[in-house]
């Protein structure tokens, strides 16, 4: 039996119908920019955020680029930020023109570490950007305190996690200063495409990074600042306003699988950190439980390489979060990291493997994929 890593189809089968009717209702009005669809997103994603402040952007890279550029971060600013992440996290940061600081992971969580930040703050430190990897939110409790104390902003990268909760139930992208979310189809809520949220419960910087979003133009061709073309598409959000509605259904299902997989590895004798060692389920130092979105379902396995390669023999499907810390990315040479710097996230990034964890995933698909993980370790 062959498992994808993401099956869409299965997806889409159920709510095609839906989709196509949304679709149609915006090409009969011929409303494609910031049509009434992207406005009523904004309102929806917002509350789910537990935000009071949604503006649509084309992506999320757009949202951390634009959140930076509302923030009004630039040249001699540092922000400081994590290494295991998409590339975006950092990139935005360096195209605004600061300098990206990293600083190294949690050993369980792969989250920034809290304890490690102070030694990175220097008198150019502005921000910190937290990012909620996986779908699980970082320690965001010890980041707010020394941000205040420090006088920083907290911009979090919640691509991965839209709905994910912090200790008493705080959701991901309201907790700091600005979140970031993200659409790209592969998210736990995914457009037919591009598409990104910043929300904020700000409302002056709301306002700031919907002006920044049309080209900083208020009114139309009269320009207070230099923005961009930021917009999210209004076909994507009628698309979205959709799937919202599944949203919460599809995020237990996939914590359903996550616990399934955690019975299949025990019963296959893989756990217990040899060979296999798998994501942590519960807040480290808190018996309260870290509402996990698991977008993606992250082993760490020693032989790494040869078990993908083992996997996609047998078709199922498997993928490396990341395989090359952002700290010594060939773009950052300059910035003077070396291998060692960060152990942490180097050691995450020769032993973390994704395996399929998507809503519709079968019982008997997760029992192939541990069976042929077994096979690997020859248990
Ligand atoms: C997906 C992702 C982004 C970028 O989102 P796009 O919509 O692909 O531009 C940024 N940060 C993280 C952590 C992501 O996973």
């Amino acid at each position: 039996m062959s498992v994808p890593l993401l099956d869409l189809n299965a997806q889409h089968e159920p709510i095609r119908k839906d989709i196509l009717a949304a679709i149609e209702r915006v090409i009969d009005k011929n409303s494609y920019i910031l049509g009434e669809e992207v406005k009523i997103l904004e309102e929806r994603v917002a509350a789910y955020c537990q935000a009071r402040c949604g503006i649509g952007v084309s992506s999320g890279t757009d949202a951390l680029l634009v959140s930076l550029m509302a923030l009004g971060l630039g040249p001699d600013d540092e922000v400081i930020t994590t290494p295991l992440s998409f590339f975006a996290t950092a990139g935005c940061i360096t195209r605004v023109g600061a300098t990206p600081v990293f600083v190294d992971v949690e050993p369980d969580t792969l989250n920034l570490d809290p304890q490690k930040i102070q030694a990175a703050i220097t008198p150019r430190t502005r921000a910190i950007v937290p990012v909620h990897l996986y779908g699980q939110c970082a320690d965001m409790d010890p980041i707010l305190e020394i941000a205040a104390e420090h006088e920083l902003v907290v911009i979090e990268d919640a691509a991965q996690a839209i709905g994910a909760e912090y200790k008493d139930r705080r959701r991901a992208g309201s907790i700091g200063n600005i979140g970031c979310l993200s659409f790209f189809p592969s998210k736990n809520l995914g457009a037919l495409g591009d598409g990104g949220m910043v929300v904020t419960n700000d409302e002056a910087l709301a306002d700031r990074v919907r002006l920044l979003r049309t080209q900083g133009g208020r009114p139309k061709y009269y320009h207070q600042a230099v923005g961009g073309n930021f917009r999210l598409d209004t076909l994507q959000a009628s698309v979205l306003n959709v799937k919202l509605s599944y949203l919460d259904q599809w995020t237990s299902m996939r914590q359903q699988n996550a616990m399934r997989y955690e019975q299949l590895f025990t019963q296959y004798q893989l756990t217990g950190n040899d060979p296999v060692h798998l994501p942590p389920a519960v807040y480290r130092d808190s018996q309260v439980p870290h509402y996990h979105i698991y977008n993606q379902f992250i082993i760490r396995v020693p032989k790494r390489d040869a078990l993908r390669e083992f996997l996609k023999e047998q078709k199922i499907g498997a993928e490396i979060y990341y395989p090359v810390p952002l700290h010594l990315q060939e773009c950052y040479a300059s910035l003077g990291y070396v291998p060692g710097d960060l152990p942490q996230a180097e050691k995450a990034c020769q032993e973390n493997l994704g395996i399929p964890i998507y809503p519709e995933l079968t019982l008997d698909q997760q029992e192939t994929v541990v069976r042929a993980i077994a096979e690997f370790f020859d248990r």
